[in-house]
């Protein structure tokens, strides 16, 4: 008779013999005619493809990506310890091949095997496989547990979910966006033109966020305008949030051969807690500053919240509700409660829907035919002398982090300015930021970076020479570059790029009526013919990483 008690040393003997083993044979026997009658359940075995298999008696496989670890969510949303077997699988493919950022990988890996460990504490049976692919991983627990189907909630990229419906997965609703693929389908085949504003004032009327009936609490749908403040001069920035590192992230750590980061948590309870310093320390301040880039703090007043969203450690409804609590306190302003909510029901929800709605086909737009290769100043900060470029590549270097203007105004912009290809430009960005996934790199980088999608995002491309990076930073006073200059050696490399994209892209902008004003200024340019020898000069200085 088997004990109960001796399946997990059975499980490890059957798992690799198969049952024309001799030793196995009495088992054989007697499992199999029990078996055809059904009641393997009871017994714990099943004949699988002549092997004796451990089953236990459950009734799907959860498979859980590293995307969507949150308990409540997803597909353990509706699940039962008792009948699911949940599977998570560490994937060769996400963590060799090519040059990810080591925080990227720690974060990510250490997040879902705490998560598989809390899972555990839960008590439900988790499997926690390491293989070539996440399919390899889920045929290797399909087979062992005798072809128990397979639930998960959609996937977050069109690659995965065409190979997990391949591999038979059936997929329960993705309720990690507080918009569903659908409600979003129907907002945008209404549009004429996808613009995000009109999104968030249907998003804000929707959830019912921020209203007075049908007005915007605060009398405005939107307090930009008041939200443009370069970094002011001897200010106290917030202090950061320090994580505190379990013996997980310290095996991971030291796997990955790298000293564990104090900046992220990898556990629910970890994210929750920066979402609480975020709320106490730095929401007061999200609006102003949102814009800045500071060279005495790298995190200013953002949450840094994103790779927890991205990762499902924190639900997005979550959020808000803690920003609103505090908001309706009377400890917020309502000029950086509105800039955040914006962020996450307005950007966030509008950036995951574009990207299923714009469609697989999408991330390949080369629109504007931008052939650069990869400048070597984005793998390496000292390939460059541009202030701005070398500090934002060092911080990202640091952390896998910065805001949302280093990557659009400098580093997008460089990349625009300097015609690099946008899928080259795509993939180092998703290599080496810590929050990057395909669904929110794709339209971030090809609609809204690069234009590269012929303005089917942006009515307009987000170009601009140093006079913006000037007006934002302190980086131009210590810079070797003076960004009022456009020619000679000491011209500022965005300011002389700036106005030659503007001069080789004229058949495509030049009647664009939002870039009169800046066409009306290239035409009073006197200097246009030295200005593109400079850009000459500057582009292949770039490329040998000697500007
Ligand atoms: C070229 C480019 C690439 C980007 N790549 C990513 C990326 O890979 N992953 C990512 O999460 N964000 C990306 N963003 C958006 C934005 O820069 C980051 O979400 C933000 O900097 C994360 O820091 P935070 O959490 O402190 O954000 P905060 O400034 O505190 O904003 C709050 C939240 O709003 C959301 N949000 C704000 N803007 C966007 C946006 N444009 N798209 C999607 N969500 C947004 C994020 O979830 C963020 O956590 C990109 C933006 C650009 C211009
Ligand atoms: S001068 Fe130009 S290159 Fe130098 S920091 Fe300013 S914007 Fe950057």
């Amino acid at each position: 008779m088997i004990l109960l008690a001796d399946l997990a040393l059975l499980r490890a003997i059957l798992h690799v013999l198969p049952v024309s083993n001799p030793l196995l044979a009495p088992l054989k026997f007697k499992i199999a005619p029990l078996a055809d009658l059904g009641w393997e359940a009871v017994l714990g075995f099943r004949l699988h493809n002549s092997r004796l298999t451990y089953y236990l008696p459950m009734k799907r496989i959860l498979y859980i990506p590293f995307d969507q670890l949150h308990t409540e969510y997803g597909v353990l949303k509706d699940s039962d310890p008792k009948n699911d077997l949940v599977v998570m699988v560490q994937s060769q493919r996400m963590t060799t091949g090519r040059d990810w950022h080591p925080q990227r990988l720690y974060f990510l890996i250490s997040s879902a095997r705490n998560f598989a460990a809390r899972l555990g504490e839960l008590g439900y049976e988790v499997r926690y496989e390491k293989a070539a692919t996440t399919v390899a991983g889920l045929l290797k627990v399909k087979q062992e547990f005798a072809d128990l189907p397979i639930y998960s909630a959609y996937p977050s990229s069109f690659r995965m979910f065409e190979s997990l419906s391949e591999f038979g997965v059936n997929f329960v609703e993705n309720d990690f966006f507080l918009t569903s693929r659908s409600d979003f389908n129907l907002w945008a085949e209404r549009q004429k033109s996808f613009l995000m504003e009109n999104f968030y004032r249907a998003q804000r009327l929707r959830l019912g966020i921020l209203m007075h009936g049908r007005d915007p609490v605060g009398g405005q749908w939107n307090f930009d305008k008041e939200n443009r403040l370069p970094p002011p001069k001897n200010y106290s920035w917030p202090e950061y949030f320090k994580n505190e590192a379990n013996s997980i992230d310290q095996d991971v750590a030291k796997e990955l051969g790298i000293q564990v980061p104090q900046t992220w948590a990898t556990t629910q309870v970890g994210a929750s807690l920066a979402l609480a310093h975020f709320i106490s320390h730095s929401f007061a301040n999200f609006g102003p500053y949102e814009d800045a880039m500071a060279d005495d703090s790298w995190a200013l007043h953002h949450s840094i919240l994103s790779p927890y969203l991205n990762n499902g450690l924190l639900h997005p409804s979550e959020v808000i509700f803690a920003a609103l609590k505090a908001f309706e306190s009377g400890a917020i302003p309502i000029e950086s409660c509105e800039a955040f909510i914006r962020q996450i029901i307005g950007w966030r929800e509008y950036v995951n829907g574009m990207y299923w709605f714009l469609g697989p086909t999408y991330r390949q737009n080369n629109q504007l035919q931008g052939d650069r290769k990869l400048l070597p100043l984005f793998q390496d900060s000292s390939k460059t002398q541009m202030n701005c470029v070398k500090s934002i590549v060092s911080d990202i270097e640091s952390r896998a982090w910065v805001h949302h203007i280093p990557r659009l105004m400098v580093l997008s912009n460089l990349a625009l300015l300097t015609g690099s290809n946008p899928q080259e430009f795509l993939d180092w960005m998703r290599e080496v930021f810590i929050d990057a996934s395909e669904w929110v790199m794709v339209p971030n980088v090809i609609g809204m970076g690069l234009h590269a999608d012929g303005g089917l995002m942006m009515t307009k491309p987000y170009a601009a020479g140093g006079a913006y990076i000037s007006r934002m930073s302190r980086y131009c006073k210590s810079c070797v570059y003076d960004p009022k200059l456009r020619v000679g050696e000491n011209a500022c490399p965005f300011t002389t790029l700036y106005w030659d994209f503007l001069d080789r892209h004229q058949a495509k902008f030049a009647n664009n009526h939002r870039m009169a004003q800046q066409y009306w200024g290239l035409r009073k340019l006197s200097d246009l013919p030295e200005l593109k020898q400079r850009a000459a000069q500057v582009l292949s200085g770039l490329e040998k990483g000697e500007i």
